[in-house]
């Protein structure tokens, strides 16, 4: 950071300021401290504890639906089964937090509520909300670096269906179970098909007097072994397990390219292959047609691993169930479906998804004027035009979400060095002359990838452009390649340094 800034003297002051201590807060944090030593930096979380995702949400059978061995970080090896829970990805955290130290610049129980961006100083001042002692502190930082995630914490998204509050059972949503929930021996519906219900249904499928998953419209899986065979036959060669991570990690990789590929250039052979998958669990007399064969081509929404076929099994043994059918009301027993069948229930699971919420509930001005963040465009799903000194990571929906917490590291620690070796106090992207008819559009596709909370929000995300430069391409592998090459004297970011006040 430029030394011409002084910061005021009543306000904490920080070179760079995480939001969030999530994956990526936690990912931030110690790219920071290993590629900028010295660089003075927090990282504020609202919650009493590290983990976002994986401490918020605490439903039977929590876990993750990619591998960890990609949604770890590239330099902290995994030693685990590949899918894992919510306790062993927390674990994991905590040793990266512990090994390297970071505890001291991590601070819980502080929510940031408001980010005021001065041109003037080149400084955000942040107001945060110490939960402790309700108390609102100042704090300065030349740099947001944005680990927020992308929804709501506190609550998650459940559809207003008629005769709600007719109904005499249970409704829970996942994003807040509570924590003494008494399913033992009861009938539980869940409703919805994505990969919150898929691990909730076999997780309570032994307890539950019966579970059925309740679905409009089917979803793909692949059902695999919860093992990976080149990381066996290498831990068998005693090799070591930092080899084992990367060599790991690029096999993956390099499959979900195949994958993705195959899934555009060939849609019908790459179902026939997840339907024939799920056909071994539930046999031939089973209905796949009805209730595993999505309309849309494979990858236009996230697909879930589901380990060893547990959701499969559970069917099979009777325990659990599905049914595709549309909610016409719920009634004081359960639910009455469109097709005019009834689903008796105690308990009904709303695993209908989450609230997309783009900057963390945090009112944003820049010179004193609101951001309307739907009116920016970004610059590779990272930085925004109009917002000075900040990136949001934003992950990848195919691939795991912590590689682009590691390369996006790469790219923040070298923007920060290029701006300190110039002397620049503010950094802003901004759409070059030539470039200004380009033709703006929604953050993603929605032809491309449409999970519902994208669709409910996008109004709230920023525009994309017509060239990788101007669009989150949620593309890794292009990506990898791409990010450190990216030009930083290009005519696309635009510095500044600072007349300081005294
Ligand atoms: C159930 C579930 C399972 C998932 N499984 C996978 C998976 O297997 N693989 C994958 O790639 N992705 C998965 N995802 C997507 C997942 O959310 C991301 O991969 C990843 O965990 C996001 O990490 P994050 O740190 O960016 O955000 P989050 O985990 O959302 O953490 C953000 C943190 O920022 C804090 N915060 C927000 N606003 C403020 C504020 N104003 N002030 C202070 N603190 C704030 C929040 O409290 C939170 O702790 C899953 C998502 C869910 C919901």
């Amino acid at each position: 950071m430029s030394a011409a800034r002084k910061p005021s003297a009543k306000a904490e002051h920080f070179d760079v300021l995480i939001v969030g201590a999530g994956i990526s807060g936690v990912g931030a944090a110690y790219h920071l401290q290993a590629q900028m030593p010295g660089t003075t930096f927090v990282a504020l979380e609202t919650q009493e504890t590290f983990g976002g995702t994986w401490i918020t949400h605490r439903y039977p059978g929590i876990r993750s639906d990619s591998d960890l061995h990609t949604f770890g970080y590239r330099f902290k090896p995994w030693v685990g089964a590949p899918i894992a829970s919510a306790e062993a990805i927390l674990n994991y955290m905590g040793e990266v937090i512990s090994e390297n130290d970071l505890g001291k610049h991590i601070r819980f129980g502080h929510t940031i509520r408001r980010a005021a961006w001065s041109g003037k100083t080149s400084l955000w001042t942040l107001t945060v909300e110490r939960k402790s002692d309700g108390a609102m502190l100042t704090m300065t930082c030349g740099f947001l670096w944005m680990c927020q995630g992308y929804y709501r914490h506190g609550q998650g998204y459940t559809p207003e269906w008629p005769g709600m509050d007719t109904y005499k059972g249970e409704i829970v949503h996942p994003q807040t179970w509570p924590e003494h929930l008494d399913y033992k021996g009861k009938r539980m519906v869940v409703i919805g098909s994505g990969a919150t219900a898929a691990t909730l249904v076999p997780a309570v499928a032994n307890d539950t007097a019966h579970v059925t998953m309740l679905q409009r419209s089917p979803t793909y899986f692949i059902p695999g072994r919860n093992a990976i065979e080149i990381a066996e036959q290498l831990r068998a060669l005693q090799v070591d397990e930092h080899w084992i991570h990367e060599i790991v990690r690029r096999q993956i990789l390099k499959n979900q390219d195949d994958f993705t590929r195959r899934s555009r250039e060939e849609p019908e052979a790459v179902k026939a292959e997840l339907l024939g998958a799920v056909k071994l669990f539930l046999g031939e007399d089973y209905d796949i047609a009805k209730h595993f064969t999505p309309s849309y081509r494979p990858w236009r929404q996230r697909i879930a691993f589901i380990p060893d076929g547990d959701l499969f099994q559970g069917i099979a043994s009777g325990k659990a169930s599905v049914v595709t059918d549309e909610i016409e009301r719920f009634t004081e027993t359960g639910l009455l479906l469109k097709s005019g069948n009834e689903l008796e229930a105690d308990i009904i699971v709303t695993a209908t998804g989450f609230d997309l919420l783009p900057l963390g509930d945090i009112d944003f001005a820049i010179d004193g004027k609101p951001l309307k963040f739907g009116d920016t465009v970004t610059y590779r799903g990272m930085m925004f035009t109009g917002v000075p000194n900040m990136a949001w990571v934003f992950g990848y929906f195919r691939a795991s979400w912590t590689l682009r917490v590691d390369i996006m590291a790469d790219f923040i620690c070298r923007l920060l060095t290029h701006m300190k070796a110039k002397g620049a106090s503010r950094v802003e992207v901004a759409i070059p002359d030539s470039m200004k008819e380009m033709k703006l559009s929604s953050w993603i596709d929605p032809e491309d990838f449409n999970p519902g909370y994208l669709m409910r929000g996008m109004h709230l995300m920023p525009k994309r452009g017509d060239t990788r430069d101007w669009q989150h391409t949620q593309d890794y592998w292009g990506e990898k390649d791409e990010l450190p090459k990216i030009d930083l004297g290009g005519e696309e970011f635009v510095y500044g340094g600072v007349k300081m006040e005294a």
